[in-house]
């Protein structure tokens, strides 16, 4: 058969020779060693918590090493495509610090290796899987899908692996006649790969991640190009990643199955496999049980819940990189200042099998990150939250700066050494801080004394409250009105003879706190008091009575 003819009959437009593609797109200029990564999204628009932890890894690797990481649309399948899709990925990855160098969308000097959208890139597949035609790798199939249902009937009730190989491969063997037959009556055909592999024969091949895996060799003819000329993943995977000089592929485990396929195309293409890192997927605990985050189970697995909940993007990250690397969190107590950026991430110390993510540490890591905020800065990101996510309330509330700054420094400890950690994430550090606002002030007056002792508690302490006491001054007027009602000033007094007090002087303080704070557990009460202003700390203890 003149494969030749047959080629540009199938494949008839003016393409490139495609030994042209390897000076368009010339090896990288990259010190050695450096590793050239990419994160490969299709643009569905849901962007999730494995494509972060992906893409942290392709960043880390790429600029640890010197190397680059690229941003390619991988858009084959028109159906799930959203719009907006690419620069809400940009955007979610921009807010977690985690920026490309190059690709869709990404303005740079070193977008040389584009397009980097797969449907503009329709004619470089095309111009490859031609010569594979020209070469004898790969042919046309006509099958229908009700020939294919078929075949895979057939396989299926004698126990036999589906798919197009061997024998089920019908149109691996069509005369020429047939074939010219088919395409003189316009019937549709895809291109296949003509495979050359045999399932006795095993590869081993070295994952980065997961060390030496054996596998079988493909023996499935599978599709490359789709009847619509739109190459499938796999095809589009073995091009793109040679002549986007991709060094090392990051991606999820779900894909090992496919890897003889991808060896196999390698091979037919003529191109030098890059190194493969296949990461374990995302575990949670669930009832003492570990299984995979889902979609449908897990908000958390979306990436939007972390900004909607208002995490602190480092800790996410910082999180992130405790399950990328086991030794992070040694490097991280050893350098609790230091910037992730100055660890030495390494792609072969990431876990074999699946990550346990861990929401409970993630939240203790957001804490403390926040905690090591000034006020300055912890009033710019709980304000960036509320500008985009906060209720009109909260809005009006961030206009006032002064008085934020005094609630923070007051809330997260600035002044003292060790820094309270109250806030752990931005919608909830908001809502903590409501009882600093009176149309957000929702107090419970909970008490655990009778109304008239609780009164006259309040209208005591109203009456000797002067702003202007210091912290000392103000806790022997809280001692003074414990006397006078009953109360003991000295807890060594009370620890002696509690029989002849209502409770002591802590008492007194937790029926001020509820009065003024709404809840028995709050920062110290006399600054709430004198950040409230005398004004409305007074009208609250008038309105705590019960
Ligand atoms: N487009 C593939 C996906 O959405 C990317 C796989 C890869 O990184 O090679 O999962």
């Amino acid at each position: 058969m003149d494969l030749f003819k047959l080629a540009k009959r199938l494949i008839p437009e003016e393409l490139l020779n495609p030994e042209e593609y390897e000076n368009i797109y010339p090896q990288r200029d990259v010190q050695k060693g450096a590793e050239v990564t990419r994160l490969a999204p299709s643009p569905t628009g849901f962007i999730h918590l494995g494509n972060l932890y992906s893409a942290l890894a392709d960043e880390r690797a790429a600029h640890t090493t010197g190397g680059v990481f690229y941003l390619r649309i991988e858009d084959t399948d028109e159906k799930r495509k959203v719009d907006g899709a690419v620069e809400s990925v940009i955007r979610s990855l921009k807010y977690f610090d985690i920026n490309f160098d190059e690709g869709a969308e990404i303005d740079s000097p070193l977008n040389k290796y584009g397009p980097y959208y797969q449907r503009r890139r329709a004619e470089i597949y095309r111009a490859f899987a031609r010569k594979l035609i020209e070469e004898g790798k790969a042919y046309p199939c006509f099958c229908t899908e009700e020939q294919l249902t078929a075949i895979r009937e057939e396989q299926t009730s004698n126990n036999l692996t589906p798919g197009y190989y061997g024998k089920f491969a019908v149109c691996r063997n069509l005369s020429e006649e047939q074939i010219y037959k088919n395409l003189d009556e316009g019937k549709p055909f895809v291109i296949r790969l003509k495979s050359e592999g045999d399932i006795s024969n095993k590869i081993t091949f070295r994952d980065a991640i997961k060390g030496d895996i054996t596998v079988t060799e493909n023996d499935q003819d599978v599709v490359i190009l789709k009847s619509d000329g739109i190459p499938t993943y796999h095809f589009a995977h073995a091009i793109d990643d040679h002549f986007m000089r991709t060094t090392l592929v990051i991606r999820g485990e779900e894909w090992l199955s496919s890897l003889p396929i991808h060896l196999e195309l390698h091979k037919a293409l003529g191109f030098k496999p890059p190194k493969y890192a296949h990461t374990s997927s995302l575990m949670k605990m669930d009832g003492g049980n570990k299984r995979k985050l889902s979609k449908r189970k897990d908000p958390e697995l979306s990436l939007d819940y972390y900004r909607k909940a208002g995490y602190y993007p480092k800790a996410v990250v910082k999180y992130l990189m405790t399950v990328l690397n086991s030794n992070f969190e040694e490097w991280l107590l050893k350098n609790p200042d230091g910037d992730y950026k100055e660890f030495k991430f390494k792609i072969d110390k990431m876990g074999k099998s699946g990550a346990l993510f861990d929401l409970d540490k993630l939240n203790d890591m957001s804490k403390t990150e926040i905690s090591r905020l000034s006020a300055e800065e912890c009033y710019d990101f709980l304000k960036t939250w509320v500008d985009e996510f906060g209720a009109e309330k909260d809005k009006k509330h961030f206009e006032d700066k002064e008085y934020l700054i005094k609630i923070l420094n007051l809330v997260m400890g600035t002044g003292g050494k060790k820094r309270r950690k109250d806030i752990e994430r931005a919608e909830q550090g908001v809502r903590l801080i409501d009882y600093f606002f009176d149309d957000t002030f929702s107090p419970q007056y909970a008490y655990r004394y009778e109304s008239a002792v609780v009164n006259k508690v309040l209208s005591d302490f109203a009456e000797a409250y002067d702003e202007t006491d210091d912290n000392s001054a103000w806790f022997a007027k809280v001692k003074a009105v414990a006397s006078e009602n009953g109360f003991a000033s000295e807890m060594s007094d009370y620890k002696a003879n509690p029989e002849n007090y209502n409770g002591n002087v802590s008492d007194v303080a937790e029926i001020l706190r509820i009065a003024i704070a709404g809840s028995p557990n709050s920062p110290d009460l006399c600054t709430i008091m004198g950040i409230l202003g005398k004004d409305r700390a007074l009208n609250r203890l008038q309105n705590a009575k019960i």
